[in-house]
């Protein structure tokens, strides 16, 4: 079997690994290689026809195909090589990984290697919602494949499950092809979009008579060939409700694309379903980093790019010195907390991207008061006025400067009102 080498292989071309190749070659880095299963680079933003993609990146704001274009023309610009249509399957070393495409198989060795395969979102089965599994059933990333990609016509009356961004993007479109969404369901007690999105969200329910049902959960499925009803249950009341439909979209619950992350035996982290990192995006593998929505499901487009900037930077640093931190201490959360990322502290000096770490919760909270210990050790606290699930908020970084570094991990606990 052939095997090529690079210097830098990204795993993954959509606005991460992109916004690496390109922070990398701008730092003089040649014989980076980007390998993409798809056809075309761009990653999720090109399904995505709505607009929002690319303030922070690239300083304008693109509907999400214009903003892959923008950066599949960069690429080209910048002469970095892609492979698309390949997919690597695994490792074949600490640095190697073994590639599969319409070609054949091969290896690509590399001195450093950048994991952005992005995340995805939990299908019905995953959800183990019961019923039947009948056509008509999607997730919002297949069905902008469908209604964007593929043009395939959908149905006439949806209902969408879950209440937070990625939902509204799913009522955009569906509404781009004219079928009209009887309900959102949560279960949650409230919607969960804070500005600057609200707007969006009035539209969706004021205008397109998109109702936001909370407290209430899917508890079946009915239809043979094609989605019939379904059936919802409140989780205040029991009461049970079939509601008519032929389309269910559901939305958000996010797992990140790890497979070759735990294939490659990466400490992972159970809370993101990503690979633990530092600040600095090293992975516990010396030479592997990791960006965008692998570390923890789906933030926006351009977060993932300066992220993927950032890793760039690491990178760059690990090329000249070969410094790969050893030891360090994991970064846990306490429920109502949900996760935080980087969740890792290898070295105090790695600062996350931006100079903030990002967390989620698992339930409203208000007044709330974060905590950060090492052991019984207060290093930072915090206060947020409202904490929403499905939302990330930024935690400072400065206390990093006080973590023992050999010492026991780091815990992050909330204080607050539950809203
Ligand atoms: C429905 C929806 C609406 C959104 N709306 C907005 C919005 O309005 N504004 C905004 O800023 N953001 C939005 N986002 C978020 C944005 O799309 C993502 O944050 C961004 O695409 C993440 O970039 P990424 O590079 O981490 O991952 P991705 O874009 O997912 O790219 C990962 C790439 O890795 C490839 N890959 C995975 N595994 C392998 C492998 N083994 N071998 C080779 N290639 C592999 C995949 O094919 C994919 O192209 C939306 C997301 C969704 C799902």
């Amino acid at each position: 079997m052939t095997t090529n080498h690079c210097t830098v292989l990204i795993i993954g071309g959509g606005p991460a690994g992109l916004a690496a190749a390109l922070e990398l070659k701008h730092l003089g880095i040649d014989n980076i290689k980007i390998v993409e299963r798809e056809a075309e680079i761009g990653g999720v933003p090109r399904f995505c026809h709505h607009t929002g993609f690319g303030l922070r990146d690239l300083r304008r704001v693109y509907s999400g195909p214009a903003y892959a274009r923008e950066y599949q023309a960069k690429i080209a610009k910048a002469k970095i090589e892609v492979l698309t249509s390949t997919t690597v399957t695994g490792w074949t070393g600490p640095r190697q990984v073994q590639m599969t495409s319409p070609t054949g198989i091969r290896e690509m060795a590399a001195q450093a290697i950048l994991l952005a395969t992005g995340c995805r979102e939990r299908p019905a089965a995953a959800r183990l919602v019961p019923g039947n599994r009948p056509a008509g059933i999607f997730t919002t990333g297949s069905l902008q494949r469908f209604i964007y990609g593929a043009e395939q016509s959908i149905g006439h009356r949806a209902i969408v499950v879950g209440a937070e961004l990625v939902s509204l993007s799913a009522v955009l479109t569906l509404h781009h092809a004219q079928i009209p969404v009887a309900q959102m369901i949560t279960e949650h007690p409230a919607h969960q979009i804070d500005w600057p999105f609200i707007p969006a969200l009035w539209y969706a329910t004021r205008r397109l008579g998109s109702k936001v049902t909370t407290q209430t959960e899917v508890s079946r499925i009915l239809g043979h060939k094609r989605v019939e009803a379904i059936e919802l249950t409140s989780l205040k009341t029991g009461e049970v409700e079939t509601v008519a439909c032929d389309t269910i979209v559901f939305t958000g619950k996010w797992i990140a694309e790890h497979e070759l992350a735990r294939l490659g035996d990466l400490q992972m982290d159970k809370a993101t379903s990503g690979p633990q990192v530092d600040g600095a995006l090293h992975t516990s593998t010396p030479g592997v980093f990791a960006a965008g929505n692998l570390l923890r499901g789906a933030e926006t487009a351009d977060h993932a790019a300066l992220e993927g900037r950032h890793a760039a930077h690491s990178i760059a640093h690990f090329l000249v010195n070969a410094f790969w931190p050893q030891s360090g201490v994991a970064f846990c959360v306490e429920a109502p907390l949900a996760w935080v990322a980087p969740n890792r502290v290898f070295t105090s000096l790695a600062t996350p991207p931006m100079g903030k770490f990002l967390f989620q919760v698992q339930q409203f909270c208000s007044r709330s008061q974060l905590h950060v210990y090492q052991g019984d050790r207060l290093l930072h606290s915090q206060t947020f006025a409202r904490l929403i699930p499905n939302c990330s908020y930024r935690l400072d970084s400065q206390w990093l400067a006080g973590v023992d570094g050999q010492g026991a991990p780091l815990r992050m606990t909330v204080d607050s009102r539950s809203a």
